[in-house]
């Protein structure tokens, strides 16, 4: 197997990942937390059987990332596990989750199977221009099921001379996540942006904004909402809303980015913002990354349901930058109270 032994033996078996690791808390089996998860790793380098309790662990990691934010050797555990993903779906070893996942996208190139128009929420057409400056990558989670957010996020965007590409496909991010190969999808965007002419990309998706910023040419700049919007308050001409609202940092924006001001500065510019009990590096993750939404969901419920409990009392929403943190958390009892930072923009706008 092609895995960086070099990184696995780093792990020097202290178990101070067992107190951050979300997935531990809520089984407490030393095979849903890093190290467990690092030993299996290692076993399965000397030849250890992949059967389904392996699937499991791997599969179970939502690879929010806080392990190697505080891991004091400093590796890497969500790379190191997605590696081992990999390696064993080219084996052909995954879980019934997986292989239903993989198949949706590679059929219809978005994470749903949805055989409609992806931009079906976009009612004038003429918005959109062959060529651009910036490029509004939509996602798969906002064109099929948060489409106000969407049509939300591209009114905004737009006055900058913003377009969206013909024929966008997922970006990749749920097949790289679970282990499998998405260059099909990542050449079918690249050539789309490049024929727009745009310098820059931009993503209201913490998961799309990762894999286009890590997985994609680096020739390709990204920017995140937040990013693009905080650099252009001032043009934004927000009025102040009385509302006071709390902000979840999504893993792949926070911690795997360090895009922690910029929302913030968004925020503050609107209304009142009262932080989480924890947030920015330390923030608890909503439970849904990885593919263990899709894979493990009452397990992923559990640990939305945990995060909620950091919400401040008395705020009026919770705002975040990731649709998937948004479905797992109004799934796990905040409903309608949950938004998108597009959404509390376009509220000060009207
Ligand atoms: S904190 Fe790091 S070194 Fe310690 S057990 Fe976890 S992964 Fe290994
Ligand atoms: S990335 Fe998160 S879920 Fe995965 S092993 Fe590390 S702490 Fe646990």
């Amino acid at each position: 197997m092609n895995l960086d032994l070099k990184a696995i033996n780093q792990c020097v078996r202290c178990g101070s990942c067992r107190t951050f690791c979300p997935v531990f808390e809520q089984s407490g089996w030393e095979s849903a937390n890093t190290r467990g998860r690092i030993m299996i790793i290692k076993g399965l380098t000397c030849g250890l059987r992949p059967d389904s309790h392996i699937l499991n662990s791997l599969n179970s990691c939502t690879t929010c990332g806080i392990c190697t934010e505080n891991c004091p050797a400093g590796i890497n555990p969500p790379e190191l596990i997605e590696s081992a993903r990999r390696e064993l779906v080219l084996l052909g070893k995954m879980t019934a989750q997986q292989a239903d996942l993989s198949r949706n996208i590679y059929a219809r190139g978005n994470t749903f199977g949805d055989s409609r128009d992806r931009l079906s929420w976009l009612k004038d057409r003429s918005f959109l221009t062959k060529k651009a400056d910036y490029v509004y990558f939509v996602g798969c989670m906002n064109s099929y099921r948060y489409t106000d957010t969407a049509a939300n996020t591209f009114a905004l965007l737009r006055p900058f001379g913003t377009t969206i590409i013909p024929e966008e496909q997922c970006c990749g991010s749920p097949l790289l996540r679970t282990g499998f190969d998405a260059r099909r999808f990542i050449d079918k965007n690249c050539m789309q942006i490049e024929d727009a002419g745009a310098q820059t990309v931009i993503s209201g998706c913490a998961g799309c904004y990762t894999t286009l910023k890590k997985s994609y040419p680096h020739s390709i700049e990204v920017q995140s909402v937040p990013e693009f919007l905080s650099e252009r308050i001032s043009e934004l001409n927000l009025k102040p809303l009385d509302l006071t609202v709390t902000y979840h940092d999504p893993c792949h924006l926070g911690r795997h980015n360090k895009i922690y001001e910029q929302p913030r500065q968004i925020i503050e510019a609107i209304c009142r913002l009262k932080e989480m009990k924890t947030n920015k590096k330390d923030a608890r993750c909503c439970g849904g990354g990885g593919g263990v939404r899709s894979g493990y969901r009452d397990l992923s419920l559990q640990m939305a349901k945990k995060r909620l409990e950091d919400v401040p009392e008395d705020v009026d929403f919770i705002v975040t930058t990731c649709p998937l943190c948004i479905r797992n958390l109004r799934d796990a009892g905040a409903g309608e109270k949950v938004i998108d930072l597009a959404d509390l923009v376009a509220m000060a706008t009207r």
